[in-house]
């Protein structure tokens, strides 16, 4: 649901964006992963508002080091899937498993404590804090000083611009600066998996190519990443693998390039006739 714009920054919704894990993640080598290799297994989920029926049957994976996108349409149920995984909305049927562990209907801030950690959509900030007090909130379940220490350097690193405006309020940031700091408040978490929910929406084409060079930077320092984009052209460009979604199911997934070429998805996506 596309309810913000970056220029009305909101006060979060507390669980929305559960943004720390409790101890830091082990190294990306080391991390566990289910029997096939996948960190995240969702399968055949269905979700509800209500009597919505909005996931009638999702199931995707994301696997160690991979970019995975899931695009479509507004209103095709990607941010419900993303609210079904970090446990905002429970599905009725159908298990999430998570490094091979079933989290399907945990409470959200214990799946953020097992390593899921989220930019949601509309960056959902806290507007009145400074850009450093936001990103410290990334880490607020965690305890190792040094580790926080050096995961501030490590997002300074990725957003110099952060860096520098690190007393300002983040209110006040453009559109831009405001998803770097949703971003780096996510990877404050230490996270095992990063899901980004339209993580281009609003933004000058200039801030978008630079998120997307972001996007990639962080997975290749070893996160796997779950995109949620409208932007199916330069999400496709960026991902391993992706998921079309259409009314609340998976209407097609396959490798990105094969899906960049597919004439169903660059027609119905990529603004071709
Ligand atoms: P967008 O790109 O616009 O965010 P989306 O693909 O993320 O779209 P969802 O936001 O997941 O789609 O919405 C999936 C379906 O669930 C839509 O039919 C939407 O109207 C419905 N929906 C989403 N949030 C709610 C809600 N809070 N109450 C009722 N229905 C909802």
């Amino acid at each position: 649901m596309s309810e913000h714009t970056p220029e009305q920054p909101t006060q979060p919704e507390a669980p929305a964006t559960p943004p720390a894990a409790a101890e830091p993640a082990a190294a990306p080598a080391a991390q566990a992963a289910g029997g096939n290799g996948a960190i995240l297994e969702v399968n055949d989920i269905h979700t509800y508002y209500g009597s919505i029926h909005a996931l009638k049957g999702i199931s995707l994976e994301v696997r160690q080091g991979e970019i995975v996108t899931l695009i479509g349409a507004n209103g095709a149920g990607k941010s419900t899937t993303l609210r079904s995984i970090n446990g905002l909305n429970r599905p009725r049927k159908g298990t999430i498993r998570f490094q091979g562990k079933d989290i399907t209907g945990e409470a959200p801030h214990k799946i953020v404590g097992m390593g899921i950690a989220q930019s949601p959509e509309g960056r959902k900030l806290f507007p009145y804090m400074s850009v450093l007090e936001n990103l410290e909130m990334g880490a607020f379940q965690r305890t190792d000083r040094a580790g926080i220490k050096e995961d501030l350097e490590r997002v300074y690193h990725l957003f110099p611009r952060l860096n520098e405006r690190k007393t300002q309020r983040a209110g006040t940031l453009s559109g831009g600066e405001q998803q770097m700091v949703a971003m780096g408040r996510a990877l404050m978490a230490r996270p095992k998996l990063l899901m980004l929910d339209e993580p281009s929406m609003g933004l000058a084409p200039i801030f978008v190519e630079k998120i997307f060079e972001i996007v990639v930077e962080i997975n290749q320092q070893g996160t796997p990443i779950l995109l949620v984009e409208q932007n199916a052209l330069m999400a496709l460009d960026v991902a391993k693998r992706g998921y079309v979604m259409e009314t609340g199911h998976i209407a097609l997934t396959d490798e990105a390039k094969t899906l960049a070429k597919n004439e169903q998805v660059r027609k119905a996506y990529l603004g071709e006739t």
